[in-house]
């Protein structure tokens, strides 16, 4: 029988908390941690708030060795009003059942799962931080845990939740960025996971980002895996362009991640009456675009950066300078309206925010 109570063991011990100031991402997590566990014919149980802590796990735990595990990314902003929002929630954890799905780990409940990352949150709240554009993340992921070697989905798994206060992506405005467009590597192809978020496509996708990093780019640009024609994403984020007047994204196709900040941008764009296609765009069209002074902005999307402006792309000896390496309008616009409704200073006509009482 699963059992969805959460017991809650506070922490004894208080960390010093960072100032603002001085917060990176992903460095320093907060005084708590949601841990519960999965077994093979009982399903999940003993859902739990304990101490952040070390885990004690087997050395043939299933996951150190074939890589079965899944992720989230959230963030949790606090308001001038001192109120504390998520944005869209529940599409992550719709997201974390689809990525379960594709890596073999049983499904969580929905609505559980999200109740667990509130009552951390709010035992935490002291963790949001206050300055603009910091936030508090939040990082659910689910682990194969079954000492066993022997390929097979694992039978034991734990579903944990971990908090870190973040600084603002932006500490000196918007800065547009150096993409490479990457045609050694490829981060996923059709049939593989790229459309789940698991960490195997950030193991593999590591080493173009090393080699364009000795070169001064910031991210690279990933083409699809089988032509290395149609672009898919950039770095971590989902891709626009602006051409010629009209958005285009890349259509999901199944190697591409289904960013909630994509899926966002695009309804904010159909609110605002912009058009905006969802297709296969290649690359020697956005070369080509480029070639008739019409690729008027591109931008990345991803909850981390919001929107992050694209000022230059390399594509072998091709530059393109896009928009005279500045952020376009569009760019500017989106991450305003984003950034206003997540923070709590701009009206959400859309009901994205979820309050955490
Ligand atoms: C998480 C992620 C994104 C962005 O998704 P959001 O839900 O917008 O944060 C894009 N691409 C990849 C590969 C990702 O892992």
């Amino acid at each position: 029988m699963e059992d969805w109570t959460i017991h809650v063991e506070y922490s004894t011990t208080k960390k010093e908390k960072p100032k603002d100031e001085a917060l990176a991402f992903g460095k320093v997590f907060t005084d708590h941690m949601f841990i519960m566990d999965y077994t093979e014919g009982k399903g999940w149980h003993d859902a739990r708030i304990v101490t952040y802590q070390p885990l004690t796990m087997d050395p043939s735990a299933m996951v150190f060795h074939y890589g079965q595990s899944i992720f989230e990314g959230l963030k949790a902003y606090r308001t001038p009003n001192d109120d504390v929002h998520l944005f869209r929630p529940e599409k992550n954890m719709e997201r974390l059942n689809h990525s379960n799905r594709r890596l073999c780990i049983p499904r969580i409940d929905e609505s559980f799962a999200l109740h667990a990352i509130k009552k951390l949150v709010a035992i935490d709240k002291e963790w949001i931080p206050r300055s603009p554009g910091t936030s508090l993340y939040i990082r659910p992921f689910i682990i194969s845990t079954e000492p066993n070697l022997a390929v097979a989905p694992s039978q034991h798994y734990k579903f944990m939740i971990i908090l870190s206060p973040v600084g603002a992506y932006y500490k000196e405005g918007m800065n547009p960025v150096n993409i490479a467009v990457e045609n050694k590597y490829v981060r996923a192809i059709r049939g593989g996971t790229g459309e789940a978020k698991t960490g195997g496509n950030y193991a593999t996708s590591l080493k173009a980002q090393e080699t364009v990093a000795r070169e001064g780019f910031s991210q690279v640009l990933w083409l699809d895996g089988v032509e290395r024609k149609y672009i898919e994403e950039v770095g971590n984020m989902n891709v626009f362009f602006k051409i010629n007047g009209e958005i285009i994204t890349p259509a999901l196709n199944g190697s591409i991640l289904s960013g909630i900040t994509r899926d966002t941008v695009i309804q904010l764009l159909k609110h605002w009456d912009i058009p905006i296609t969802e297709r296969k765009v290649t690359m020697d069209e956005i070369k080509q675009a480029h070639q008739d002074g019409k690729l008027e902005e591109a931008f990345g999307s991803g909850t981390a950066a919001v929107i992050s402006p694209i000022g230059k792309l390399t594509w072998g000896k091709h530059d393109m300078t896009v928009n005279e390496g500045k952020t376009g309008e569009i760019a500017k616009s989106l991450y305003e309206t984003l950034t206003g409704i997540q923070y709590g200073q701009q009206k959400d006509p859309f009901n994205w925010i979820v309050k955490i009482k």
